[in-house]
Formats: structure tokens, sequence, C-alpha cells
């Protein structure tokens, strides 16, 4: 995941919770949880209850297995469309701990289903990301000093992993939830595990990634892009001899100047950059072929449609003008998508951010929850308009995306816990409480 822009939100509540067992005294901000809502009257309830206090000390008592945990999944490698071997180690803890009936998708997404009693139940995902950035080849062995750990994926996503086996390990209840390790999270997969979940599973009510690793920060707006290679065609020639053919890098370097002149709204931010250039063969060649690649971005998904529709444009006319000035037609260019992430937000007053808020609060009794925009799994359920956050795994870490991806485990166990009680809030506790995630109309 990638964190694009935040916002804070203060939490008077969070302040005065004396965690386990007892209930905010007050909210004074307009923020989410104001007492007397269905979410804070499921907390109320939540968090007295033995069982899930119970529960609660568990994950806590599971910590140093779940590091353990996530030291292991580090160590199976999983490259873009190559999570396979990762996967199947991954169905392999949900059938040890009770999923009979999981298994792998066609895509290659893990699921072990957990069936909720009774109807009308709403049908809640959680999930965490089986795939890293990292290549074939790539060592991927853990290098330990001074209580940090050294390895690619370490935090993303082997936190998220690790995080979601150990909920699983501690809950018994009869949640209607689905928990997923995806593929396809990271850059080239284009969240295609996540894609594919939602063609099949049109019953899915919300959805919960577990992504990163602080916990006072939560996703809850999907930043869209869409990313393009164009390439430049022409027939090439000797500069010399062939003076007067089209050039592939004048056409490219037209359409670059073009877009460089482009404005895009600071909010919602829409963003555009021409990422890489490579062509031509010789210095004294004139080029038959250039490409580029382009990332465009938005948290809006209109604005991204109205970006990418001007640019494309530009494109087409700096291969007109560069056939124009040479008297020919015979420029051509070739435009390929080559990311597809769809934007989408999620209201601060949904039950899902509130749900999510109150339970970093508690579990933290942090003052402050962070609400940003990023790319993750969640971006494809926001897009559907189904309800979706994308909150922490635990711990501290950084250098993301590359070889020095290092992990401390501080507090780790805090991930799961909030992922516990949001889950519970949302899903509702037999006979304690009543789900405050709705069903869908028209499932
Ligand atoms: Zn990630």
């Amino acid at each position: 995941m990638k964190i694009f822009l935040t916002r804070s939100i203060f939490t008077a509540a969070a302040l005065l919770m004396a965690f386990p067992l007892a209930r905010p005294a007050c909210a004074q901000t307009a923020s989410p949880g104001l007492p007397g809502s269905p979410v804070d009257s499921a907390y109320a309830a939540i968090l007295t209850n033995a069982k899930v206090v119970k529960t609660l000390e568990d994950i806590k008592a599971d910590d140093a297995r779940t590091f353990a945990e996530q030291k292991h999944i580090t160590e199976i490698p999983a490259p873009p469309y190559k999570e396979k071997i990762r996967a199947e180690y991954y169905l392999k803890r949900f059938h040890e701990l009770g999923f009979k009936d999981a298994s792998i998708d066609s895509e290659g997404n893990v699921i072990g289903l957990r069936k909720g009693s009774g109807g009308g139940r709403p049908k809640l995902v959680v999930s965490a990301h089986l795939d890293t950035v990292f290549p074939e080849g790539t060592d991927v062995s853990l290098k330990e000093k001074d209580g940090v750990i050294l390895a690619p994926g370490i935090g993303d996503d082997s936190r998220g992993l690790a995080a979601l086996l150990s909920l699983i390990k501690s809950i018994n209840a009869n949640e209607n939830i689905m928990f997923v390790g995806t593929v396809g999270e990271e850059e080239l997969g284009n969240l295609r595990g996540v894609k594919a979940l939602f063609r099949d599973h049109g019953d899915i009510d919300g959805f919960i990634s577990v992504d990163g690793l602080g916990i006072t920060r939560v996703v809850n707006q999907a930043t869209g892009s869409h990313r393009y290679e164009m390439i430049f065609r022409g027939p090439g020639g000797h500069s010399f001899q062939e003076f007067g053919l089209p050039s592939a890098i004048h056409a490219m370097g037209r359409a670059v100047a073009k877009i460089s002149e482009l404005q895009t709204p600071a909010d919602p931010k829409t963003t555009f950059t021409v990422g890489t250039v490579v062509g031509g063969t010789s210095v004294n060649a004139i080029a038959a072929e250039a490409r580029m690649a382009v990332d465009m971005r938005s948290d809006s998904t209109e604005e991204l449609l109205k970006l990418e529709a001007r640019l494309l444009d530009l494109v087409k006319q700096a291969v007109t003008e560069e056939n124009a000035r040479w008297k020919t037609d015979k420029m051509t260019v070739e435009i390929k998508l080559i990311g597809d992430r769809p934007a989408g937000i999620v209201a601060m007053d949904s039950p899902i951010v509130q749900a999510t808020q109150r339970a970093v609060s508690v579990i933290t009794r942090a003052p402050r929850v962070t609400f940003a925009g990023s790319s993750t799994d969640s971006n494809l359920a926001m897009s559907l308009g189904i309800p979706a956050v994308t909150i922490g795994g635990g711990g501290e870490g950084g250098n993301w995306h590359s070889r020095n991806e290092w992990y401390r485990p501080v507090d780790a166990w805090f991930g799961p816990q909030n992922a516990l009680l949001t889950m519970l809030v949302l899903t509702g506790l037999d006979g304690v409480t009543k789900p405050a995630l709705q069903v869908r109309a028209g499932k």
C-alpha cells in the first residue's frame, strides 16, 4: 500500500477511555461514534463481554507466535503472478485453523468462510494480500539486528497475513465472515485478486484489508490510477539519406510537451506524470520506435476520467502533427492500458469508518485517528460502493517495496485486536449485539 494524503480526526472519547471494560464517558466532537449511535452501543456491549475480553487477551498472548508466523511467511517468495507457493502454505494454515472447506479460487486467492448463524446477517470480508513487489530470485531471507528484522515484504504484507491468522485462531463465534489471502494487490497485479473476488461473490456487504502497519492510520479513501504505455512507431531510416521521414522520438516529444502543460485540480487531488521514456537505436537514425509510460491518479473517478480523455487526445494530436510536419501518415501510436485502479471514498459517518475509528481508540487509547487516501485492495470495494477500510497489521516498519524493508514488533498485537473489534461490531456478536454493517439492498 501507499499513502497519498491524510486527514486527522480528534476523538475526545479516546482520551477518556478505560480499556477494555468501560465505555467512553463522552464523545464531544462531531466525529464518528457519537453516544447513542448503533456503533457506540455495540461497543458498550462488546467491551463488557467476558468472551470478547478473553479473546483480546488471547490475541496478545499469541503475539510471539504471530511474529514467528510473519517471519515464516516472508521467507516464502511471492512475486507478482507467482504467489502460488505462498498461497498453498496459507491454505494449509487455514485448514489447520479449522476452515475445512477453505480453497484457492480460479484467480489464486485463498478463501475460508466462517458461516454465520441465521439469515439476514451481513457478509464481511477480512483480507490481507499474498503478493509482494519483489521479482523472482529476490533474496527474501531474514536479517535480524537489535530486534529489527530486515527482509523484503516483512511488513507489506506478511504482517497482515500473520495478523489474519492470529485473528482466525482466536475466534469461535458464528459471524458471517470470509477470510481471504488475495493475489495481485501490488502494482503489476492491478488488484486482480479482489476483482475476481467481487466478480465471483456478489453478496459481500463490507470489506476490511489488513495492509500496512500503523494502527492509528485508517484508509477510507481509494486513490484511483490509470496507467498507459504508449508506443510510437514510424518507418525509421538514416538520419541524413532518409531525412524527411517522421520520427517516433519527435512524435513522442511533441506528446510529452503537450502533457506537461496539463492543468489538474488540487482538490480532489489529481496528478499525472510521464514516468519513463525509451526509444531509438542510434544517434544517426530517425527513430522507428519510442515508448513512454504515463501515470494518472485522482481521488475522484470523474476527474481521473476527464484527465485521461484529455491526455489521450493530446497524444493522438501529437502523432497527427508529426505526420503533418512531414506530409505523411506513417507515424502511428499504440495506446495500451497497463494499470487500472478505481477510485472511491467511504463516508466518515458510515458504520465501517465509525467502527474502525472506535476500535483504534479503544485498543491504542490514541487520541488521534488519521484517515488517509491510498491504493490498496479496498479500492475495488470502494469503487463498487461497498463499505471498506484498510487498517494496519501492527508494529513499526519502513522502506516499503525496497530490499531494505524493516520491521520491529512494537505492540504488534494491536493489529489483530483492532481487526477483531471492528469485525465484531460490524457483523454483530451472537446474542449480544446486532450487526452495525447493513446488508446491501437488492442482494
Ligand atoms: Zn501492501
